[in-house]
């Protein structure tokens, strides 16, 4: 089976089995992108909503520029990795200043946040350049295809993918092939119990023909995770929660005031000790609310939360504290943010921030 009869197979296969996703019916490079930023480290699932939303919002890579990044960042809300939200934003500025969209894959890497993968996406779809997109499926497939038990995330085999890869995309509607690659990897070469009797590259792969698909390519070794106890406290002044920027768990992300806790130590001693420095105010109560897990990358973390009842503060009059300056005992007190629950969503925030407080309204509707 030559190459291009592999393509025809794949593509045939992709027209009859693909599913139907918002994205896949347009060719305007605002949408397409979108739909790539957003599938970075999402799911479709929850990407599918979202994207309309998005797009109902912010329809046009103008309107996206016009808007302001607070705005954009309430609208991103939930989805996390803020950064992907932000570069979205200063691209559309940069593309509305440029007069629209380049056409190439280099003009295309030139904006903030585009990577290989985006950038080939973007170029190959809405443009109908003929560059693979390579990522963890097409890596998969054609490890398979090929018999190559490589490192999936190793750099040389990236390109050598990218390479084999260049043959199948080639021709008419180079979107489409890519996005076929893709699919099949994530419908039919999965990485687990691939369903190689349905597979239309079945004829010509390597890894089928010696029955072991699953062994290709290479399983990356797991980083073994660690395990981190935090302790955490939900105060509220003026009917605000307290909240400081993360430099613990997700840097720039909000969240109430965080610890760690070190072996052998008491999480709410920790908490005692910890809130001045950071917060310029003293516990004067607490009450512990609950437990919680959460697990950032190869971090596990076990949290305690307390409701913490403040001692008057001056800070207390303030929304915002600026509290800078190094302490008697040489930490960096840091800016707190008092915010209402509804407004924490224009702010850059996370799973644990939500997490907290959802325990915290769980434990006030208790009382
Ligand atoms: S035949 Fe099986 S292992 Fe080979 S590409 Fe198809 S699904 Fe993957």
């Amino acid at each position: 089976m030559t190459d291009a009869a592999l393509a025809r197979a794949l593509l045939a296969w992709y027209r009859r089995r693909s599913r139907d996703l918002p994205w896949r019916r347009t060719r305007d490079p605002y949408a397409i992108w979108l739909s790539e930023v957003m599938l970075q480290q999402t799911t479709v699932e929850t990407v599918t909503p979202r994207y309309r939303r998005f797009l109902g919002r912010f329809p046009t890579v103008e309107a996206l520029a016009a808007a302001r990044e607070r705005d954009v960042l309430a609208e991103w809300s939930g989805l996390g990795y803020y950064a992907r939200a932000k570069n979205l934003h200063r691209s559309a500025r940069s593309l509305v200043r440029a007069g629209g969209f380049p056409r190439t894959v280099e003009g295309l890497r030139a904006l903030p946040g585009v990577g290989a993968y985006t950038a080939a996406a973007v170029a190959s779809i809405a443009f109908g350049v003929p560059e693979p997109v390579v990522d963890a499926n097409v890596v998969r497939v054609l490890c398979r295809l090929h018999g190559l038990r490589l490192d999936p995330k190793a750099s040389p085999t990236l390109r050598r993918v990218r390479e084999l890869a260049r043959p199948l995309v080639s021709g008419d509607e180079p979107g489409d092939r890519n996005q076929a690659l893709m699919e099949l990897g994530a419908l039919v070469c999965t990485p687990r119990a691939p369903r190689c009797g349905g597979c239309p590259l079945r004829a010509r792969c390597r890894a089928n023909a010696l029955g072991a698909a699953e062994r290709y390519p290479r399983r990356p070794k797991r980083k073994v995770p660690t395990n981190l106890r935090l302790v955490a406290g939900l105060a509220r002044r003026r009917g605000r929660v307290l909240l400081v920027k993360d430099d613990e768990i997700v840097r720039g992300h909000l969240t109430v005031p965080l610890f760690r806790v070190p072996a052998r130590h008491r999480p709410a001693e920790v908490l005692r000790k910890g809130w001045n420095d950071v917060t310029g105010g003293a516990v004067g109560a607490f009450e512990p609310l609950g437990e919680l897990r959460h697990s950032v990358l190869d971090r596990r973390y076990v949290v305690s939360v307390f409701a913490v009842e403040e001692k008057t503060t001056s800070a207390s009059l303030h929304l915002f504290h600026d509290a800078r300056h190094r302490t008697s005992r040489g930490r960096s007190r840091r800016r707190i943010l008092l915010l209402r629950e509804s407004e924490i969503a224009r702010h850059e925030h996370g799973g644990l921030l939500r997490k907290i407080l959802a325990l915290g309204s769980r434990a006030s509707r208790k009382v």
